[in-house]
C-alpha cells in the first residue's frame, strides 16, 4: 500500500481483526487507524490517496470479517469520540460511546433511550445499522449526525440523508460518522432504570449473550406470503423457519446455530470466518428447500475469503 499520511492518533500495520470482532474471527486489515480526534481524522482522509479503501468499524458486533482480511485502512474511533452530553431531552454522543452507556446516561437524566441498553455495539454502528430493539429504532429518536466524508470534509447529516430502513441506512461508502444527536421521550429515571434491568434479564434468558455471536444472523422474512397472494402476507420469525428446517444446533466446523436461539450463529471456539459463512449459506439453502423462503443475512460480511 502507498505511504500513509502522518497522524496524531495511532496507525498499526497488518492488524488482526479477529481481536476486534465479537465473533473473534477475521484476517488482518492492511492498516488500523485510531484517530486522536475529528481533526486528525479529517486531515488523514484529506491527505490519503483516494484509491485506498477505508472501512469504519465500531465494536464489530454485527460483522463477519473474512479470513483473508481487509485490503483497506480500518478506522476505529476510541477515546476522543466517546462523549455523552444530555441537554433537556436531547442526547449528543460520540460514535465510540457504547449504546448501553448512552441509554444509562439518558435514563439518569430522565430521557428514554432504553431500547439501546441491550444492544452491544457503539453509536456509529447503531446509526449506520438503524439498530433497534423492543419495537424502537434509531430512526425513531434520530435528530442529526456528523460525518467526515472520504475527502475529509465534516458534514451534518439529517434523517433524510441517511434514509433509514430496517437494519440499514444510506450512509455513503467511505464516510465516517463521528457524532450523533438523539431526542427521546421524557421518563422517570427510576422507572427507566427498572425497565432496562428487566430488558437485560429477559435478553440473558433468551439469547446466548455469553457466547461469541453477532446477534441475529438473518432478518425476519417479513411480508412473506405462503400462497403468493397479497392478502396472505404475514410476518415470520427467522428462528422459527430455521427450527422448522431442523437446523437448531446445526454445525459447520467450529460454527453452530445456537441451541438457545436458533437465529444466533456462534463461534464455539475454533471457528473460522469460512465456517460461519458456510454455515449461514447452508441454513439459507436448507430453509429454501424446506419452505421456499429466502433468508437474508443481517450480519454484514466483509473482506477477502
Ligand atoms: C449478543 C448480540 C445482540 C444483539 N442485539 C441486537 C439488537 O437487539 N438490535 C440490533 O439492532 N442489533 C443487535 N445486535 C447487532 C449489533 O450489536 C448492532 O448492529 C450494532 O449496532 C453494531 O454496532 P457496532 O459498533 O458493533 O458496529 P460494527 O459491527 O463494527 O459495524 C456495523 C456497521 O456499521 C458501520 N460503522 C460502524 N461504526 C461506524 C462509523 N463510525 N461510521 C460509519 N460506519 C460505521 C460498519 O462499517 C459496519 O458496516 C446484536 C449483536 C450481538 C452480538
Amino acid at each position: 500500500m502507498t505511504d500513509l499520511p502522518e497522524v496524531r492518533g495511532k496507525l498499526t500495520p497488518n492488524k488482526a481483526l479477529s481481536d476486534l470482532t465479537w465473533l473473534r474471527v477475521g484476517g488482518p486489515a492492511d492498516w488500523l487507524f485510531q484517530p486522536a480526534d475529528v481533526e486528525d481524522l479529517q486531515q488523514f482522509l484529506a491527505a490519503l490517496d483516494p484509491s485506498v479503501e477505508i472501512f469504519p468499524m465500531g465494536l464489530g458486533s454485527n460483522l463477519i470479517v473474512r479470513d483473508g482480511g481487509l485490503r483497506a485502512v480500518v478506522i476505529r474511533m476510541g477515546r476522543g469520540f466517546n462523549h455523552i452530553q444530555v441537554d433537556g431531552t436531547r442526547v449528543k454522543a460520540g460514535v465510540a460511546a457504547l449504546d448501553g452507556h448512552v441509554a444509562r446516561k439518558a435514563a439518569e437524566a430522565g430521557v428514554d433511550l432504553t431500547f439501546l441498553r441491550t444492544i452491544p455495539g457503539a453509536i456509529g454502528g447503531a446509526v449506520c445499522m438503524n439498530a433497534g430493539c423492543y419495537g424502537s429504532y434509531i430512526a425513531d429518536v434520530f435528530v442529526s449526525a456528523k460525518a467526515v466524508t472520504r475527502d475529509g470534509k465534516l458534514v451534518e447529516m439529517t434523517a433524510k440523508d441517511l434514509n433509514f430502513q430496517y437494519r440499514q441506512s444510506d450512509l455513503p461508502a467511505g464516510w465516517v460518522l463521528v457524532e450523533a444527536t438523539f431526542e427521546g421521550p421524557k421518563g422517570d429515571p427510576e422507572e427507566l432504570a427498572a425497565r432496562m434491568q428487566h430488558q437485560l434479564e429477559k435478553r440473558d434468558a433468551t439469547q446466548p449473550t455469553k457466547d461469541r455471536s453477532a446477534g441475529s444472523t438473518f432478518r425476519n422474512p417479513a411480508g412473506f406470503s405462503s400462497t403468493g397472494k397479497a392478502d396472505d402476507v404475514h410476518d415470520l420469525k427467522a428462528w422459527k423457519v430455521i427450527d422448522n428446517a431442523g437446523l437448531r444446533g446445526a454445525r459447520v466446523g467450529g460454527a453452530q446455530m445456537s441451541e438457545m436461539h436458533s437465529n444466533f450463529m456462534i463461534n464455539t471456539g475454533d471457528a473460522t470466518a469460512a465456517d460461519l459463512e458456510n454455515l449461514g449459506e447452508l441454513v439459507r439453502k436448507k430453509v429454501f428447500e424446506q419452505s421456499g423462503i429466502t433468508l437474508e443475512w443481517e450480519i454484514k460480511r466483509v473482506g477477502e475469503f
